[in-house]
């Protein structure tokens, strides 16, 4: 095979993907020619690349036009049509390249009988080791882009075959995107955006279909680059979308999909106004029986309640209007880590919204208690700390906080970890400064020389508090 284009490894092999001349994305020129193959020289070669008998006066040496070797007549002897390379007329193609050149063929083809066959023809050998490189090499990732963009499906025949082609076809893409080294490929071919208006087009019916689909958008969101180019591709709105489906195991596809496009934060406009109800679905599924599907919409909304103020004002308004899902997530004793860390982040993100305090109320009592359990894990005393600390800042919550002023004490003020500790600090200065007494008569019982011993620790703070007093009672003064 000639050398073009860069090489890659599939499968333990080399590949040299088929290259188009021109514009490599074909969902935007489905008419693409792909570069020719390099030819080999007559006299380069004294046997059958394939057979390996000499060549002779009687073996005589023939070319296959799709790959340019050499070869003697009985391998090389296939005339088929290379559309694909521009050439109309059926031409010499040998026994290597045939079979797959055949489907690659049939897939230009307007006859939507052959265009069904290269689409199940296709599908198969992307999933077949020994055939994956002839598929890549020459041009399976540029047809079945294209076949995937074949609108009007009816024209297949019947529903039956429509349903049958789309599935095919979505379903070889899939088994392409499985192939890490081949994401670039497919990425700048128009895969992806292929995928997205597919998955746009569908019905919550066609569940394969869909489930290849958002699997592979899905592979695509785990790579930072490829996540950006999904975006860009219009992954946003099938996801969100998805979303809503009643189906769990689509739900859940999109919701893991979901939650690697969240970490870009100018999707979070989008996501939170969906017109799709997506911000209803997301809070409901935090209240979910399935923990995958509880921990990822607790992860979603993390994210997203950690950006503007308009943001978790909406998720608030929205849970609190839509039956308090939040409350159940954490009333529902998850035992699970992550679940808890997720919904307490979440909450403690909430927690600085100034407008929603009233509507956090039980929220945040439920957060007391999960700190007076107290609780092993250090990520979670992280989020709770934080929470209570933020919620503290509000005078209208002293009342409710200061009865947990040796939870606070106990859990994190006289925490060894330095962020536990602070949290647990700032809790209680708030508190000290809204209800002094109540709080100091607390911290007498126990916690008034750990936090003293604690705010000695706090890089820099007695040095400021000392500049402040001094500025009230200075230091340099004339006689009275
Ligand atoms: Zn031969
Ligand atoms: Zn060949």
């Amino acid at each position: 095979m000639s050398l073009l284009g860069c090489r890659i490894k599939l499968e333990g092999q080399d590949v040299y993907p088929a290259r188009v001349d021109g514009v490599p994305d074909v969902y935007q020129s489905p008419k693409f020619i792909l570069t020719k193959a390099r030819w080999i020289e007559d006299n380069q070669v004294s046997t059958c690349v394939l057979c390996n008998n000499k060549f002779n006066q009687i073996r005589r040496k023939h070319h296959c036009r799709q790959c340019g070797r050499v070869l003697c007549k009985k391998c090389c002897n296939e005339r088929i049509p290379l559309p694909q390379l521009g050439i109309e007329e059926p031409e010499r193609v040998c026994d290597d390249c045939a079979p797959v050149t055949q489907l690659i063929t049939k897939a230009r083809s307007q006859m939507h009988q052959f265009q069904l066959e290269s689409a199940n023809g296709l599908n198969e050998r992307c999933k077949d080791h020994t055939f994956i490189k002839r598929v890549v090499e020459l041009g399976g990732i540029q047809s079945l882009i294209v076949l995937a963009q074949t609108e009007n499906v009816q024209i297949l025949g019947s529903v039956m075959s429509a349903h049958v082609f789309q599935r095919s076809v979505m379903s070889g893409l899939q088994a392409l995107v499985t192939h890490q080294p081949l994401h670039q490929e497919l990425a700048a071919a128009g895969a992806i955006k292929v995928i997205c208006s597919t998955l746009s087009r569908l019905h919550e019916a066609d569940e394969q279909i869909l489930t290849d689909g958002i699997s592979s958008l899905m592979i695509f969101c785990k790579s930072p680059e490829l996540k950006k180019k999904a975006l860009d591709d219009g992954a946003l709105q099938p996801v969100l979308t998805m979303c809503t489906y009643q189906s769990p195991t689509l739900a859940l596809l999109a919701l893991s999909t979901l939650s690697l496009i969240v970490e870009h934060p100018n999707t979070h406009d989008a996501i939170v106004e969906s017109s799709r109800n997506a911000l209803p679905r997301i809070l409901a599924l935090t209240a979910s029986s399935d923990k995958q599907a509880q921990a990822m919409a607790l992860k979603i909304l993390a994210h997203l309640s950690n950006g503007t103020e308009w943001h978790r004002h909406r998720i608030v308004q929205e849970d609190f209007s839509s039956g308090c899902s939040l409350l159940k997530a954490l009333s529902s004793h998850p035992t699970d880590d992550q679940i808890l860390c997720n919904a307490v982040c979440l909450i403690a993100n909430l927690a600085t919204s100034s407008e929603d305090q009233s509507s956090l109320q039980n929220l945040m009592v439920r957060v007391c208690q999960l700190l007076q359990n107290s609780p092993s894990n250090s990520d979670l005393k992280i989020h709770l700390g934080r929470a209570i600390a933020n919620f503290s800042k509000f005078k209208q919550n002293t009342d409710k906080l200061v009865p947990y002023v040796s939870d606070i004490v106990q859990t994190c003020v006289k925490s060894t970890n330095p962020i536990i500790r602070i949290h647990g600090m700032r809790a209680i200065l708030s508190l000290l400064s809204y209800s002094p007494s109540q709080t100091t008569a607390e911290l007498m019982r126990d916690g008034a020389m750990d936090l003293l011993e604690g705010l000695g620790k706090v890089q820099g703070l007695l040095d400021s508090i000392q500049a402040t007093l001094t500025t009230q009672a200075a230091a340099l003064t004339r006689p009275f």
